[in-house]
Formats: structure tokens, C-alpha cells, sequence
């Protein structure tokens, strides 16, 4: 999201946060399935790098994360609770659920894996709109603004990364701030149709993403800045040491550059070197050594 859009986005902040009032309430909830999906996959785990074939079969996450979303509005030919091992392939299916995603960007699908941390959320595989991430927190770094706690909240374990990510950097003498964070889908429900009414679905469509299709709805994703605030959320940040940073180290703690330069025609966003994804460090490594994004992990994947 760009900085641009934040004055009209600041304004329906209120509302926003009444609705997540609402929505709060689940993140208290906080079900035991997800807490062991969580635990097994905080790094204590094997990955399938170092896993056979049989035992990612076996592995009962998957089928257990696969049943836990069983209620969602699943439209999609997912393969969750059965995953395979793609044998040989450069991508290794950590054990983790990553279901197949809808490789056609001429439909919109809803994901059957919104709590997968490698959950492909883009503009044709959607969130089901009823999907709260079970355990926001708020990660202790410092934000930049402080109008809307709802945009401050992450998955526990993507928050508990970006804490270490702002520790490391300021080692190096970077101070990475915080900006936007989480956003539920009722707040991109009505960010977007405000563009809508004022400036016409077809334009709307260019600039906003539609409800549900908006990687901060997963929680996992973060924009970031410096501590000047300068240039946050804008193409200007690019040339800043922040950036830099990021592009060079944000893999050591599991976070990707969701969209990379020269890469809108495979993720549908031009470049925000702002916008950090949280993936794990197996796949964020991967995803940095070979240059993918993730839309071209699941590629290769499932190809
Ligand atoms: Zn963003």
C-alpha cells in the first residue's frame, strides 16, 4: 500500500478498528489445533529438506491444519491433508500445509490454507472472508504511527521474527520501523469500496486490492520504513541503507521481499522493497538464493 492512499485509509481507521473490536475477539480464541501447528512448525521441526518422502506423508500437520479449515468457503481442487513430496524438485515442501494454488489469474479462488505460513495470498487466490488469523499479537518494535492498533498486529511467530529482524539490524545500525502491518478483511472491504464509489471499480482495481486478496489479511505480512519515517511506503525508499538491508538480510530471519523488482507480471505488484513477507527461514532462504518469488516457489513446486 502506498503512502499516498493513507490520508483516505487514516480516515476509516475508526471504523476499522470498531469492526476489529468485533474481530478481536478470535485472536483471543485461541484453539489448540493451531497452537501445535504453530509449535511444530517454530523451527524445532525438520523441514522437508531433511524429510523422506514417507515421513512428509505421515506427518500429521498437514492433515491436521487440512481438517482445521474444513469449515471455510473452500472452492479450490487443494491437495491440503494430502500433500506429496515432490521428489528431486530445487523447492522442498516444508512441513508445512502448502496446498496448491490457482495458478489462473483469470478466476479468483479461496485459499484452503489461509493459516499455512507459505499461504499464497495474491490477486486470484483469495482469504475466505471470514478469515481472522488465530494468534495476532503485537510485535515490541517501534511503529510509525500510533492512530490504529489493528495495523500493528502479526501472527505470533512472524512477530516474534520481525523482533529479531529489528534487533539485527540495529546491530548494523539500521532502525527499521514499523508501518502497516495487519489488515482485516473488513477494513480492505471498506477501504475498497470507498475507491469504488469515488473513483469507479475498473480504477480501483488497478491500485486496491480487493477484500480478501490482500496479503496483510494473512498477518504475516509487514510495510516497513526507517526510523525517519522518510519516503515510507514510497518508490524513494528503495535507495535508503534501510532498504538495502532488507533485501540483503531479511531471508536470515524469514522474511522475504514479497515484491521484488522486475517482477509485477508474476506477483501483479510493482516493487515495494517496504512490503516484507514472513515465510520461514527454510523457504525465505530459498526463495533469496534461487530469486523467486513466492508465486514461482509454488511454480516450481507444483510444476
Ligand atoms: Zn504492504
Amino acid at each position: 500500500m502506498r503512502k499516498h492512499r493513507y490520508a483516505q485509509f487514516a480516515a476509516i481507521w475508526i471504523l476499522g478498528t470498531l469492526l476489529v473490536g468485533c474481530s478481536n475477539q478470535f485472536s483471543q480464541n485461541f484453539n489448540q489445533v493451531t497452537s501445535e501447528f504453530l509449535h511444530l512448525h517454530n523451527g524445532t521441526s525438520k523441514s522437508n529438506a531433511t524429510m523422506s518422502p514417507v515421513e512428509a506423508k505421515s506427518n500429521p500437520v498437514s492433515a491436521v491444519a487440512g481438517s482445521s479449515i474444513s469449515n471455510h468457503n473452500d472452492t479450490s481442487n487443494s491437495i491440503a491433508g494430502n500433500n506429496t513430496i515432490n521428489g528431486g524438485t530445487a523447492a522442498p515442501k516444508a512441513n508445512m500445509n502448502t496446498a496448491k494454488p490457482n495458478f489462473n489469474p483469470a478466476k479468483i479462488q479461496v485459499v484452503s490454507n489461509p493459516e499455512s505460513i507459505l499461504v499464497l495470498v495474491n490477486k486470484y487466490n483469495a482469504l475466505p472472508d471470514n478469515y481472522v488469523p488465530p494468534d495476532l499479537v503485537t510485535p515490541n518494535i517501534p511503529f510509525l504511527y500510533q492512530g490504529n492498533p489493528e495495523i500493528h498486529l502479526m501472527r505470533k511467530v512472524a512477530a516474534d521474527a520481525l523482533v529479531q529482524l529489528v534487533a539485527g539490524a540495529k546491530k548494523d545500525g539500521i532502525y527499521i520501523y514499523g508501518v502497516s502491518a495487519y489488515r482485516s478483511y473488513a477494513t480492505q472491504q471498506t477501504v475498497y469500496d470507498q475507491y469504488v464509489a469515488t473513483q469507479g471499480v475498473q480504477a480501483a482495481n488497478t491500485f486496491s486490492a480487493k477484500p480478501g486478496t490482500s496479503e496483510h489479511q494473512t498477518g504475516l505480512a509487514i510495510d516497513v520504513s526507517d526510523s525517519t519515517g522518510q519516503y515510507a511506503v514510497e518508490d524513494g525508499f528503495a535507495k535508503l541503507p534501510a532498504a538495502k538491508w532488507l533485501a540483503q538480510h531479511a531471508y536470515e530471519y524469514g522474511f522475504v521481499i514479497r515484491y521484488p523488482k522486475n517482477k509485477e507480471s508474476i506477483t501483479g505488484y510493482q516493487y515495494e522493497p517496504w512490503h516484507i513477507r514472513y515465510v520461514g527461514k527454510d523457504v525465505a532462504k530459498l526463495l533469496q538464493k534461487n530469486g523467486w518469488t513466492l508465486e514461482e516457489y509454488y511454480q516450481h513446486l507444483y510444476k
